[in-house]
């Protein structure tokens, strides 16, 4: 998540996520944007239905909305209606717990769930506070992306502690530096001051005390931008991009924090014929 547009969040999300399902685990996308830039990228057609806009209405459709992109890569798409529902929903008393609603009717079948949030701190952003474990923070090494991050964890605060805590164990693992500029002074100032934002946070009781500057960095990389127009992955549009590597190795990085083999707990695989044998019993 991150309120500002056009930071990289559609980009990591989809790039993340295939990287991770490359690697073998099983990977829902899920479009939470009415923009729906991520159900675009990704070549799926949302005009028949079976959005998460009908999801958040009801959940119980979830399985048969589930779209198959690449082998262990699932996506649910988004629709521009989506728009609507701060509005439908602004008297529902269970308004904030609809998305995790729609993930409990999937979530066991997926190791990674990534959600592409939408450009403001809105009701939609907060569904995916209240489901999620963790925040992922794209963002650019500018002074001005900076300002917006106080705003962001002081949200993630509100919904992670206290007692009236909607959902006490999300954290916050850290920041994604998109489009990022190596060589400049000014880039290199930021992420200093974003190391040590996060190194004070170590020993504080706050949901980023964990959170880190996430490596390797996305380097500026026009096959990313190109990539989504083909409605394809960086790894399916330009295999030897320098984004390619990057996605890779930042999944790589990312799951190596994450994946520990439990003794006697395999991970359930999805199969084509038990995703479609869900949808059929659903
Ligand atoms: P957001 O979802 O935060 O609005 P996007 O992921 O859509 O941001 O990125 C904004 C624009 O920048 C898009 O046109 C995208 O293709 C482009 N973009 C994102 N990351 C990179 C990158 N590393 N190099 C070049 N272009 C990028
Ligand atoms: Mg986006």
């Amino acid at each position: 998540m991150n309120q500002k547009g056009g930071v990289g969040k559609t980009t990591t999300t989809v790039n993340l996520a295939a990287a991770i399902a490359r690697a073998g685990h099983p990977t829902l996308v899920l479009d939470l944007d009415p923009q729906a830039h991520a159900t675009l990228g990704l070549g799926l057609d949302n005009s028949a239905g079976g959005t998460i806009y009908d999801l958040l209405h009801d959940a119980s459709a979830t399985p048969s909305a589930l779209r198959e992109i690449a082998p262990n890569l699932f996506a649910i798409a988004s629709h521009t209606d989506l728009a609507a529902f701060e509005t439908d929903l602004a008297g529902a008393p269970d308004r904030l717990a609809r998305l995790e609603r729609v993930l409990g009717a999937t979530e066991r079948q997926f190791e990674f769930v990534l959600i592409d949030c939408p450009p403001s701190l809105g009701l939609l952003t907060l569904n995916a506070l209240a489901a999620a474990d963790e925040v992922l923070i794209p963002m650019q090494a500018h002074f001005l992306a900076l300002q917006g991050v106080g705003k962001l964890l002081e949200t993630v605060n509100l919904l992670a502690t206290g007692p009236q805590a909607i959902n006490p164990r999300l954290t916050v693992a850290g920041v994604v530096l998109c489009m990022h500029d190596t060589g400049s002074t000014h880039t290199r100032e930021v992420v200093a001051d974003l190391e040590a934002f996060f190194a004070q946070a170590a020993e504080q009781n706050v949901p980023w005390r964990a959170a880190k500057v996430l490596r390797p960095a996305i380097r500026r990389n026009i096959k990313l931008a190109e990539s989504p127009s083909f409605g394809k992955t960086i790894f399916d549009y330009a295999p030897q991009a320098s984004g390619a590597e990057d996605y890779k190795q930042l999944a790589d990085a990312f799951l190596a924090g994450r994946i520990r083999p439990e003794a006697g707990e395999p991970p359930v695989v999805v199969t084509r014929a038990a995703h479609e044998t869900t949808g059929a019993t659903a």
